[in-house]
């Protein structure tokens, strides 16, 4: 009765209703939702209660039983969207759409936009963006966005004042987002009692360590939802150092002995991984088709994951995007290759360090929770018993391994004057905060304490500030649109496609596009010659030039997003149009990354050696660097770098060779004191090479040297 009226009540609402299909339709709409197979179907009006009970609630579940499609709807059932608006979060764009598709089907009101996502424009399709023109936003009832979206909302409407109830999903990816809303919700929940206008808060997840979560939100209360819908299968095998050739031997195995009778979801660790596997695994192409799932797709590319290929056996290979929230009808095996790859910020050496790391238990149960949902499944994880119960607990919150800088600025964009104090469920290291505060004080992002209108563009970018500051630059210099450009090109990694590519090939596709003022450089003309492209072009232009085309899509939507949020703070149109544009990039290069500076420092085993500025570490450059397939080794040669990167040695990646002289514009560095530095450096490996053949001679001039030294 309830959903009849529920839904009598949808249709009057919606402006364009398919005709009568609501009355008409109720057998099918139950089909759809096959809700009351699920165990918390049985538990909803214990949920309902406890949430007329309780103004925040967590809510337990296992992965499939219901959470994140069904409880929403309780909620629009019970009448909470009747005057505000319901809000779900997801820690990915990804999730947010695929979830609020799934629901509108499941409400048969996909015609509407009574549930809808919201995201950031460049991300939408054609279809999606005319989708959206139609309706007027003020109709949502049940919004789904990423936690970073909502977090965006409260910055302009510190009361939420659309909002009856807010659900955190998927709560137990801790992602910094989360965090901050959960320490701002706990305090706006019982302001908004205090208004006689009450917001409930509904924190939701499989995985999370609920006792912890329940300590911090004043001991709110917790509910379980026993039962699982379909039951998985779990198998372990011994662990391999080569787990991308093992997953495949995996699934070979699989389809040699018939087990492949539905999809299979692969988790591998990195982007390379994915492109690696795609490439070696050969399958009857009639039967099966091979796919990747990966971040740094947009929505059409994502999509096709989700699409039903008739009689198709789906095998896709995914990195953890598809962890968790996502359903992908009819995936029946799951192989866990227990691996994943995490940028880990180092607050101490102040460097970015891209681990491959194993998986921790909840990233392991959420892995196996992908089957299961449709039918019973089976998990191969490529680790044994004992592996896994030596993995952590849960992952570490995001806001204790990413670069500090970010977090700060977060918080200051809305007010948080005190970050020390500021009640964080994990809280970053206190020294830490004060040195990341001293450095976005020198790049002109908080002043006595607050943070500064360039600071305020900088949170809105997201971006590490020292990125931030070289677009901010740029614009001032008229250059903003090629900082902008840039910016996007770094947010990707692998653009050289290495499919089938022997290494000569290889430098011979970087050198073919290789600019000599260094890889910053060189990432602004490929950009720019992609772009020249239409839609049809691009990938065939990517094939040419051996470069990967969804990556290079990726960074123009980014570039999009970048750009949109500039011109809204800024409220002016950045395309300038410069001469001695070089230079002027050149310029806001060094005024964003004059701290990350390495220099010269002599020969070892025919391979250039470098020295960090700050860390006195030697390091050397990064493989794709153009600098590496040009060669350089000036003595004086200082480059910046966007990235340190720590596999058997450090590397410095993403480098712009710059002078001494416009180094000492924008850095206080003594760099006549780096001079001689390097040059002593160099001497002494010089002498070292020579002392073997010249120790007997009487060399007057070492000699001279050697006394230089010692004095
Ligand atoms: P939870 O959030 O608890 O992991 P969900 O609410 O996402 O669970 O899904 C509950 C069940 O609904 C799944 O087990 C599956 O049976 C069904 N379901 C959800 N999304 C889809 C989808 N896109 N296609 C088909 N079935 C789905
Ligand atoms: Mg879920």
């Amino acid at each position: 009765k309830n959903i009849s009226s529920f839904l009598k009540e949808m249709q009057r609402l919606s402006k364009n209703p398919i005709q009568n299909s609501y009355l008409r339709n109720a057998y099918d709409r139950e089909f759809r939702r096959a809700r009351a197979k699920l165990p918390f179907y049985a538990f909803r009006h214990t949920i309902l209660e406890e949430l007329e009970k309780n103004d925040m609630l967590i809510i337990i579940g296992h992965t499939g039983s219901g959470k994140t499609t069904q409880v929403p709807q309780y909620l629009l059932e019970a009448g909470f969207a009747k005057n505000r608006k319901i809000v779900c979060t997801q820690p990915r764009k990804i999730a947010s759409i695929s979830v609020c598709k799934r629901i509108a089907f499941e409400l048969d009101c996909e015609h509407t936009n009574l549930v809808d996502f919201k995201t950031v424009r460049t991300f939408l399709n054609k279809q999606e963006l005319e989708r959206k023109k139609k309706f007027n936003h003020k109709d949502n009832k049940l919004l789904l966005m990423t936690d970073r979206l909502l977090l965006q909302e409260y910055k302009k409407d510190n009361l939420l004042r659309k909002y009856s109830c807010i659900i955190i999903d998927e709560a137990h990816e801790r992602t910094l987002f989360t965090d901050i809303l959960l320490c701002e919700l706990k305090k706006l929940v019982p302001k908004r009692r205090q208004m006689k206008n009450p917001l409930k808060l509904i924190i939701m997840s499989a995985t999370i360590d609920e006792t912890k979560i329940s300590n911090y939100l004043n001991s709110c209360k917790v509910i379980t939802i026993p039962g699982q819908l379909y039951p998985v299968k779990v198998f372990y095998e011994k662990i391999e150092q080569d787990y991308v050739s093992q997953s495949i031997r995996k699934i070979k195995h699989l389809i040699e002995s018939n087990k492949l009778t539905g999809h299979a979801l692969v988790f591998l660790a990195s982007l390379d991984d994915l492109k690696k596997a795609q490439n070696k695994l050969k399958v009857d192409n009639d039967k099966y088709s091979v796919m990747i799932l990966h971040g740094n797709m947009n929505m059409e590319e994502q999509s096709k994951v989700f699409e039903e290929l008739d009689s198709k056996i789906k095998i896709i290979f995914t990195t953890n995007v598809a962890e968790t929230s996502i359903t992908i009808n009819g995936v029946k095996v799951i192989i866990d290759s227990g691996r994943v790859k995490q940028k880990v910020y180092d607050q101490d050496r102040n460097i970015s360090i891209l681990k491959l790391k194993f998986i921790n238990q909840s990233s392991a149960q959420q892995r196996k929770g992908r089957a299961g949902r449709m039918q019973s499944g089976e998990c191969y994880r490529l680790y044994e018993l004992k592996d896994l119960e030596n993995m952590e607990f849960s992952c570490e919150p995001e806001i204790l391994r990413m670069h500090l800088g970010i977090v700060c600025l977060e918080l200051l964009s809305f007010g948080v004057d005190n970050i020390i104090e500021y009640d964080l469920i994990d809280k970053p290291d206190r020294n830490d905060i004060i040195k990341s505060i001293k450095k976005l004080e020198s790049l002109g992002f908080v002043e006595y304490g607050k943070i500064t209108e360039n600071g305020r563009i900088a949170a809105d970018l997201g971006l590490e500030p020292m990125i931030s500051r070289m677009i901010i630059e740029g614009i001032n210099l008229g250059i903003g649109i090629d900082m902008i450009k840039i910016a996007a090109m770094l947010t990707i990694t692998n653009i050289l496609y290495k499919k089938d590519l022997t290494k000569d090939e290889k430098n011979q596709a970087k050198v073919q596009n290789s600019n000599t003022k260094g890889d910053l450089f060189t990432l602004l003309s490929i950009y720019n010659q992609f772009s020249q492209n239409k839609f049809k072009t691009q990938y065939s232009w990517c094939n040419a030039n051996r470069y990967y085309c969804n990556a290079l899509r990726f960074a123009k939507q980014t570039y999009g997003e970048l750009y949109n949020i500039i011109k809204t703070r800024l409220n002016k149109n950045i395309i300038f149009d410069q001469s001695k544009k070089e230079d002027l990039i050149l310029k806001a290069i060094c005024s964003g990354l004059h701290l990350q500076l390495a220099y010269f420092n002599g020969v070892v085993n025919r391979q250039n050696v470098y020295k960090l500025y700050e860390l006195n570490q030697e390091v050397f450059i990064h493989n794709e660097s153009v600098l590496n397939v040009l060669g350089n080794s000036d003595i004086d040669s200082i480059v910046l770098y966007t990235e340190l990167n720590q596999h058997d040695r450090l590397y410095i990646k993403n480098l712009t060779p710059v002078s001494h002289e416009l180094l000492s514009q924008y850095s206080r560095i003594d760099l006549d004191k780096l001079k001689k530095e390097s040059k002593k450096e160099l001497l002494i490996n010089n002498i070292n090479i020579q002392v073997i053949e010249k120790i007997k001679g009487n060399n007057s001039e070492m000699q001279q040297q050697i006394e230089e030294l010692i004095g």
